[in-house]
Parts: structure tokens; sequence; C-alpha cells
């Protein structure tokens, strides 16, 4: 009994899954870890979308050429995953932050990232007026996380220039035909530097059709950088 209050005071802290408390430095229990909801066994490998066998791209990345080389998600959005990211995102929960950033390494273990020189991690960012209304960028706080695991810079290179509906809820053409032109390089950015060069890696809360990546990605692409990774939380298996 002692021994465990003793532990309490060293580690005051409770699984922000489900609130037991913690006798380790990770937010979540091990239960709940064993709970998170892991990528179907075979999987896209450009965009981690389920497949029956793996010898193929799913049929998202072969209808079209998407400007990232490889999008890679820590879980599947569903169940705790769900919740922990609403909480975070929409109840602006930031307490779940070290959570965020302990799964989003889950993604970045998928990965040899020395060996791909990346130049910095750019998040992928909100419309100006969703970002008032919410008070944060969650894709910045994660690319935070991201940054400082990789021991690399954030640059915020891009801008939202068009607000887009609630993603998640709406069908695939209408997602694709709405995030069109969606994104921009900041001005300041061209003034600074004319050209980007390097490989950048972007960060975004989750992944469903890829389109908002694939945008940003070809913002980056045309403002002159060479290649372009991301890494999500969470791939949605709708498409
Ligand atoms: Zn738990
Ligand atoms: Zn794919």
């Amino acid at each position: 009994m002692w021994f465990s209050t003793f532990l309490e005071l060293l580690y005051p802290s409770h699984c922000v899954g489900c609130g037991i408390a913690l006798f380790e430095e990770s937010s979540l229990c091990t239960s709940c870890w064993n709970q998170l909801p892991k990528l179907s066994e075979y999987y896209c490998p450009i965009c981690d979308y389920s497949l029956p066998t793996q010898h193929a791209h799913c049929d998202n990345c072969t209808d079209r050429k998407l400007h990232f080389l490889r999008a890679l998600s820590a879980f599947r959005y569903d169940g705790l995953v769900v919740q922990l990211l609403s909480r975070f995102k929409y109840a602006g929960d930031q307490s779940l932050k070290k959570v965020m950033g302990e799964l989003i390494s889950h993604a970045l273990s998928r990965e040899s990232w020395s060996s791909l020189s990346l130049r910095a991690v750019v998040p992928v960012p909100l419309h100006p007026r969703r970002e008032r209304e919410r008070e944060f960028n969650q894709a910045r706080l994660l690319a935070q996380e991201v940054a400082s695991r990789l021991q690399l810079p954030l640059e915020d290179l891009l801008s939202r220039i068009k607000a887009t509906s609630t993603q998640v809820h709406s069908h695939r053409k209408e997602r694709i035909d709405n995030l069109r032109d969606a994104f921009i390089i900041k001005k300041k950015i061209f003034k600074k530097t004319k050209l980007l060069s390097g490989n950048y890696l972007l960060v975004d809360d989750v992944l469903t059709t890829g389109s908002t990546l694939d945008e940003c990605a070809k913002v980056l692409l045309s403002a002159g950088a060479q290649r372009v990774w991301a890494v999500t939380v969470a791939r949605s298996y709708r498409q």
C-alpha cells in the first residue's frame, strides 16, 4: 500500500485512455496501448490503405499521381484513437499533446528518417478562420513533437487559403475538388529564399483520401522541394 502511494508520488499521472493510475512515463496503460487499432496486416506501400494481399497499390493510389512519396500512419482511425484525437482536436484538451507525441512516434518508428536527408518538418495548416475558432492547429502541435523527436527544424511554409468542409464526413470526389488550390506557400518565404530545396516531411492528424497531403506536397514541389514524405497519427479506411 505505502509502496503504491510512494510510486504515485513519483509518477502522479493517470492513463489518458481509462484513467487508472500509471507508474510509468507513458501516457497510456499497457491495456489501452494494446487496444489501439492496428493497421491492416496488408497495406498500400504508399498510403497505408488496407489491401487483401501485399503486392499492389490501393485503387486510390493507382488512380492518380500523388505528389508525396509515402505517407505513414501510426494507427487506424478507429476506437480509442478517434476518442483521443477528438478530445485533442475539438475539445482542445492540450494535456493530450504528450500522448499524441507517443502515438505519432509509432509512425516515425516505421521509417529510417536519418537516411532521407530531411530538411524540415512542415505542418498542414488550418484555414486562419478555423484556427481562430479552435485557437490552435493540431497538426502544428503534432509537427512540434515530430521535429523534436527527429531533431529537425519546424517550418511553417504553407498557408490554407480555402476553408473546406469538415473532411472526415465528406465523400472522396467532393474532398478532392474542395481541396484543389487550397494551399499556397507563405508569401514571406518567397521574399526570403525565392525557392525551397531539399526534402520535407508533412505532418497531419488523420489521412483519409490523402488529398490534403497531396495538395500540400504539390505546393512544396512546385516551390522547389525535391521530395516529400508525410506522417499522421491515424489512417482512416474510408476512402
Ligand atoms: Zn488505460
Ligand atoms: Zn494507396
